[in-house]
């Protein structure tokens, strides 16, 4: 049997959403076609939309399909109307690397220990000069799962006349996320994180806030995002969103069993994050002197998937920018373990990741006294 607890990288296709991505495929039809397939196809995209924009308290037009979380977070940061961008340090680097890329001035917001954002340093940097800001500010973190005090942010941006913009990738199916009620201007989402296929998303934005387009070509999505609709993904998104509000399985039950669990064995686990408010489906911690890759290729061998702090691009462990952020020390840095729980995970994987981790960690305490 494999484990898999690895659900902020990419949670399993939903029965639901490969149900509708078949339909969908097996349709046909291009959206801006006038005959029959077309509207076919067009009704199931606005289908799609008024589920999504359902789920997130918004109205169907505020939603335009992206090719995923990434793809909405470069469109929000680089086409948005400000002069300068302020960014929480803990932001995923899709916000990052695009808040470079515009040439903008980009000012990093601290957070504390707990990987909260700093309000006062926040307020700091929306009282310097240089123009109407935009703040990124996402609501839960990837990696350690804690979750950011987003409707102050929209307080403090406001009276600065900010906009704000919200990474909610990692929040959607796992804690309420409603537009209306937190404020934001814009705010992304990615289907793969909830069940839903990879390669697609959605950027949400306020209504009567222009956005232009990241893609240009063709006019579709109100002409805020060139080319032809993936229906398929688009389809499967909607479903994974609707199917994601019916889930009964208590997360943070299990979270927490697994927490209390590894604290009380063996070595001194530290668990980042743990006074903050975080995602009930995560996990984040590290057994001091015991490498994230050690600890991975074990679990791995045995069965079980998880990751490191954040998941890798090149497949190797970097160093988390996020755990750096919060001053973790170099040595429990480097040993940072995710557990990310998600719509399949059974009181059977909690055991067995469970027996595994004694397992490692014991070995592990066993070599570093012989040291
Ligand atoms: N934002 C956060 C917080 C994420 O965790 C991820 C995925 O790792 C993304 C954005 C990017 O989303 P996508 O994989 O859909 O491009």
């Amino acid at each position: 049997m494999r484990v898999y607890l690895d659900h902020n990288a990419t949670s399993v296709l939903r029965p639901e959403a490969r149900a509708a991505m078949m339909l969908a495929l097996n349709a046909g039809g291009n959206a801006s076609s006038v005959h029959e397939e077309g509207r076919d196809a067009r009704a199931m995209i606005e289908a799609a939309r008024s589920t999504v924009a359902r789920a997130l308290g918004t109205i169907a037009p505020t939603v335009i399909f992206t090719s995923g979380g990434t793809e909405a977070a470069n469109q929000a940061v680089r086409c948005a109307p400000v002069e300068r961008i302020i960014v929480c340090a803990v932001e995923h680097p899709c916000v990052l690397e695009a808040a470079k890329q515009t040439g903008k001035p980009v000012e990093a917001v601290p957070v504390d220990a707990n990987g909260v954002v700093d309000l006062q340093a926040l307020k700091a940097a929306l009282q310097g000069a240089g123009g109407k800001a935009l703040v990124c500010v996402m609501l839960a973190n990837n990696e350690t799962g804690v979750i950011q005090p987003v409707r102050e942010v929209v307080d403090l941006a406001q009276a600065h006349q900010a906009l704000v913009f919200c990474d909610a990738v990692q929040a959607l199916g796992k804690i309420p996320v409603n537009f209306a009620l937190l404020g934001v201007d814009m705010l992304s989402i990615s289907a793969h994180k909830l069940g839903g296929p990879q390669g697609a998303g959605a950027l949400v934005v306020r209504d009567g806030l222009q956005m232009p387009a990241l893609i240009v070509g063709g006019g579709q999505e109100l002409r805020r995002r060139a080319g032809t609709e993936n229906i398929a993904a688009i389809s499967g998104f909607a479903a994974a969103v609707e199917a994601s509000a019916n889930d009964t399985v208590d997360l943070s039950a299990m979270r927490d069993e697994i927490e209390a669990a590894v604290l009380a064995g063996p070595g001194e686990v530290v668990v980042f994050g743990s006074s903050a408010q975080r995602l009930p489906n995560t996990l984040c911690f590290a057994l001091p002197g015991l490498e994230a890759d050690t600890a991975l290729i074990g679990f791995d061998l045995e069965g079980v998937a998880v990751s490191s702090g954040s998941a890798c691009s090149s497949g190797k462990v970097a160093t988390s920018h996020v755990l750096e952020a919060m001053g973790v020390s170099e040595r429990a840095l480097k040993g940072a373990v995710r557990v990310s729980l998600g719509w399949n995970s059974t009181r059977e994987h909690v055991d067995r990741f469970l027996e595994v981790w004694q397992r490692i960690a014991e070995r592990h305490m066993a070599q570093a006294s012989a040291a």
